[in-house]
């Protein structure tokens, strides 16, 4: 364990690749270069206000204590081994080439190693104007700070790929926003998450270089990144097979959103990860009602592009962009049918994950109807999709009637059911409980799986947005319950939070839908 000021920082990405060193933070365009230096702005009252505890130790770093130690965390101190950058990309932002965007208020302040080959970057967000800040301040307001720590733990601990949130500090300073984008802008408490994951490089890096034409800049990152963080591809087809993983990685991403009802809000280029992470937490949402058309994000209306049903199909998009990026290094054809082999993946995955949920002790081609009929239901229904599947755990072995299916799901169901609707219910649990009894394993083993892979706590938006009206009035109590919550999601330890979504919050801003605002 070593403290955040003694250690020695290494800063492989600014010593192998071309940046921009003036030190200048007016925001412009960067020709060339990988990434800028910046310097974090401090703040007036850095304040710690929330650190986690077992990320800390997984990566060796000892809970800060004196003010300097918070300081780093805050922004006000810079040890003297880190060189901390700001990041260049672009990416397609709702479906459209949107030029170059970077680090406009995340900056990497070093990368810390936990031991040879394990290293992982640092980065504050919410520190400061960077160059690549265009119009905007480089701050994070508390309320989205609160939303990324939480949910990227969350994420974790429901065994979700993500980049991790290390630390929260408010900063004791107003920032700006109209969060509703209709010219009454407020003053909001401001804070800074510092985040940490093995690399934040997104599809957008690549993209970037290669719409600038940066060919060696693109080789040479992409050389560095496999090198890296793929070190098992070696030879001459290297950037193919790691495009390959990097479709597999997402392929597996979605299939854990799916799983578990994630809908990210924001899947434009620049906030997909190389590696398969969650990142860059925003307009996102849990589904509380079943609902393929769901998307929290007040800007993605009425598209509905990264609506919850679209995820998977936006991600092969997604993987197309940085297919185009790699056109100067790889053979069309080859890349095409990389691309292709994105479906046979994702659906596998898929199917195999949704024999978990169910309980199923394998998964065939007969099955696949089962499934679909599901879908069907869930989708026409719309109940809690978190409580639905809970309750489908404890489903009795025989059901006496349509009455009954309905009764044994009420705690999921948002409005009472049609008769054409209790029918389909009832017909699909039938089918369900007969194909339950078809299983090879035991019941209980079968239950087993199903609290593996349904969650029981999720961080719904309208616990967020009371956990952060309490600390904007300054009381903890929600926010402290929802970190333990979080870190145990498959458990019964939390049972207050075990309910539907209440009726008030369904058209509350922040309850359900979000603006971009942050
Ligand atoms: P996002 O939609 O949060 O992924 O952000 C898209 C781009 O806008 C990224 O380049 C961000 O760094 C930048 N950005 C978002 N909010 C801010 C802010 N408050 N200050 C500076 N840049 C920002
Ligand atoms: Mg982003």
């Amino acid at each position: 364990m070593e403290s955040l000021i003694s250690k020695t920082y290494k800063n492989d990405f600014v010593t192998t690749f071309a940046g921009d060193k003036t030190g200048d933070l007016t925001p412009r365009q960067t020709p060339g270069v990988l990434y800028s230096t910046v310097a974090p702005t401090p703040v007036s009252k850095p304040a710690l206000l929330a650190w986690s505890e077992e990320l800390a130790q997984q990566l060796g770093i000892l809970k800060p204590i004196t003010q300097q130690e918070i300081d780093v965390l805050g922004g006000n101190f810079v040890t003297e081994s880190m060189q901390p950058y700001a990041a260049r990309y672009g990416g397609h932002q709702f479906g459209s080439w949107a030029g170059q965007l970077g680090d406009g208020r995340a900056m990497t302040l070093g990368e810390w190693v936990i031991t040879e080959g394990q290293v992982w970057e640092l980065q504050l967000k919410g520190a400061g104007p960077t160059p690549y800040s265009r119009r905007a301040d480089g701050r994070a307001v508390l309320r989205s700070s609160v939303r990324e720590y939480l949910m990227s733990e969350a994420m974790h601990y429901l065994g979700v790929p993500t980049t991790r949130a290390l630390s929260l500090v408010t900063t004791g300073e107003p920032v700006l926003r109209d969060m509703f984008y209709n010219g009454n802008a407020a003053h909001e408490p401001g804070a800074v998450v510092l985040r940490a994951a093995p690399s934040f490089l997104r599809f957008g890096n690549f993209e970037l270089l290669n719409a600038r034409k940066e060919t060696d800049n693109l080789q040479q990152l992409l050389d560095w990144t496999i090198a890296r963080y793929f070190p098992h591809i070696t030879g001459e087809d290297k950037v193919l097979t790691w495009f390959k993983e990097v479709i597999e990685r997402t392929a597996t991403l979605m299939v854990a959103w799916q799983r578990v009802g994630f809908v990210h809000g924001v899947m434009n280029t620049d906030n997909m990860s190389i590696l398969g992470l969650t990142i860059d937490y925003g307009p996102y949402s849990f589904l509380d009602d079943y609902d393929l058309d769901f998307t929290p994000n007040t800007t993605d209306l009425p598209g509905r592009r990264y609506a919850f049903g679209r995820q998977p199909a936006i991600a092969q998009w997604n993987l197309g962009c940085l297919a185009g990026a790699l056109l100067p290094v790889i053979g069309k054809d080859a890349l095409l049918e990389a691309l292709e082999t994105y479906n046979t993946l994702y659906w596998t995955k898929y199917y195999a994950m949704m024999g978990q949920k169910l309980g199923l002790d394998q998964v065939t081609a007969t099955d696949i109807p089962l499934i679909k009929q599901l879908e069907e239901t869930l989708a026409t229904i719309k109940p809690d999709m978190t409580i639905f599947y809970q309750l489908l755990i404890e489903l009795p072995l025989s059901l006496e009637n349509e009455q009954a299916a309905e009764s044994h799901f009420k705690d999921a169901l948002y409005d009472e059911l049609k008769p054409e609707e209790r029918t389909r219910l009832y017909t699909l649990l039938t089918n369900y409980l007969a194909r339950l009894n078809k299983n090879t394993i035991r019941r209980d083993d079968s239950q087993q799986l199903m609290r593996q892979a349904n969650p029981r706590f999720i961080l719904r938006n309208y616990l967020l947005h009371q956990a952060i009206e309490e600390l904007e009035s300054g009381k903890e109590d929600l926010f402290r319950k929802l970190q333990q919550a979080l870190k145990d999601p498959y458990s019964k330890n939390f049972e207050e939070f075990f309910q539907a979504r209440p009726g008030w919050a369904s058209q509350k801003a922040g309850c359900s839908m979000l603006s971009c605002s942050s």
